[in-house]
């Protein structure tokens, strides 16, 4: 983790000053401005377009009640205020995928500003404060391939015109680390209220981040430099770890910082140089003459705002303080939307199983068989909480009820099938284990005058003596009290 940062020490000197724009792709049937579907994953290209969203003189755009709903919702859910009157601005700029010449945004009013998110990171929680979260259009994609031995750039206009939304951030963050995190947080929002499937793998979510540094105690800003194509979030965090660590060497070094937009690039693990920086001016913002302003009545916002669920933030503090879980044990389970639904899953078919225990097992066995197989599909609620009762009731040990885990998740067969066919069942029967117990005292006479000298030790050595002959199937805690209780008794 930032061990680019790490090498020359140029966090002790120099300040990063690191400000982040996100751009998600909301969760709706059509697109932005027109009637066309937005499910183009591996739709044939230019099959999902109409003259709306290739740009063709004389059509009028319509707005997407979904996607301005779905920004809203992010602007309750950031805590920022929601306008009351917004409008579309153009941005002109001239690329091949971007067929009118100019996206439709929102430029001087957009739709939520002034808000704030709050997450932890490894030296406490963190606040970061939002600028602004607006709606937009998404442009076109380019792809350069080689036909017939010449080099070519194809255009698909599938992407074109999808609803996007743009959350930028003040330029608040100074560590690679508090960038991740913030990123990971506004996705699990996303997601949590439905806005964004916010998959950064193939492009839903688009983070870039504007890293500039300052001698540590100077207030003026050094230049900054836009670090984009990062696609996962592990590269956000070392992308950001290098850029600050590469300008922090041309500082030393007497260069000086270009403004400019570099990509980030996994296999040589660095950032290269893309374009120079456009000024906000070069777009030449002006009112959508086509749309009308965008008026937001205070019942429609107060309808959006009930609708939200819980979020995030409120749901780890519910699990610590309604089911007594660890600050880490209720930020495992809510980060992860698997867990999330299992622990609540569980608790639902089993109210009275232990919260503690259930968390246990969700964020330890559960997790970790998911994560190893890349699916947490395979485990249904129910049958958890039928392990953790038995477990619960004396009929397995922990140990073995692992391994019935194990292979339930393995083969999808049912807890008690499992328990059953493998004979896993406690000996809890008085009989049966007093069988076991005079047996392993008998062939055991050093370890019984160890502890009828006085060394309590010796209880632990014939309790796995006896665990040992029933296959680890005794019930350790009667077998615990039994012991003691003949042991006691000869003495
Ligand atoms: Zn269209």
């Amino acid at each position: 983790m930032a061990e680019a940062a790490g090498k020359s020490g140029a966090l002790e000197r120099y300040e990063a000053v690191i400000g982040i724009e996100i751009h998600c792709q909301l969760r709706t049937a059509s697109k932005m401005f027109c009637g066309c579907s937005t499910e183009i994953d591996g739709a044939a290209p230019n099959s999902h377009c109409c003259p709306v969203c290739l740009g063709l003189p004389g059509v009028l755009p319509t707005i997407n009640k979904t996607a301005v709903e779905h920004v809203i919702a992010t602007g309750f859910a950031i805590e920022a205020t929601v306008a009351s009157t917004t409008r579309w601005d153009r941005k002109n700029y001239f690329y091949p995928d971007l067929p009118k010449g100019y996206q439709i945004s929102q430029y001087q009013l957009p739709l939520a500003s002034d808000g704030r998110l709050t997450f932890e990171t490894s030296e406490g929680p963190f606040t970061v404060r939002i600028r602004r979260a607006h709606l937009e259009e998404d442009t076109g994609r380019l792809i350069h391939a080689e036909l017939g031995g010449r080099r070519v750039s194809l255009i698909d206009f599938n992407r074109s015109g999808m609803p996007l939304m743009e959350i930028v951030t003040e330029p608040d963050i100074r560590t690679a680390e508090q960038a991740r995190r913030y990123a990971e947080e506004l996705r699990l929002l996303m997601r949590t209220i439905g806005a964004s499937d916010a998959e950064m793998e193939n492009g839903q979510m688009r983070v870039e981040a504007n890293v500039s540094i300052r001698p540590r105690g100077q207030e003026r800003l050094g230049t900054r430099t836009e670090v984009k194509n990062m696609n996962s979030m592990r590269a956000v965090e070392r992308a950001i770890a290098f850029e600050i660590e590469r300008q922090a060497v041309a500082i030393d070094a007497g260069e000086t910082i270009r403004m400019e937009t570099r990509g980030w690039d996994e296999s040589r693990q660095s950032t290269y140089h893309m374009r120079p920086k456009e000024e906000e001016n070069d777009y030449r913002y002006f009112p959508e003459p086509d749309l009308p302003p965008l008026l937001t009545s205070p019942e429609w916002l107060a309808e959006i705002e009930a609708r939200l669920p819980e979020l995030p933030a409120t749901r780890r503090t519910r699990y610590q303080t309604e089911f007594g879980l660890s600050a880490y044990d209720a930020g495992v389970l809510v980060n992860d939307a698997a867990a999330t639904a299992m622990f609540e899953g569980v608790l639902a078919v089993g109210p009275r199983l232990a919260p503690k225990q259930v968390a246990n097992w969700v964020t330890g066995e559960y997790l970790r068989l998911a994560k190893a197989a890349g699916d947490g599909d395979r485990v249904v609620a129910p049958e958890l909480a039928v392990l953790l009762k038995l477990i619960e009731d004396g009929i397995i040990s922990g140990t073995n009820a692992k391994e019935v885990f194990a292979e339930h998740f393995a083969t999808g067969m049912g807890v008690n099938a499992i328990v059953k066919a493998r004979g896993l069942e406690q000996i809890s029967d008085a009989g049966a284990l007093g069988k076991a117990i005079d047996d392993v005292l008998a062939a055991n006479p050093a370890a019984v005058a160890d502890y009828r000298s006085g060394k309590g030790a010796a209880v632990g050595f014939l309790v796995g003596q006896v665990m040992k002959a029933t296959r680890g199937q005794a019930n350790a805690g009667m077998v615990q009290t039994a012991l003691r209780e003949r042991l006691d008794k000869g003495s």
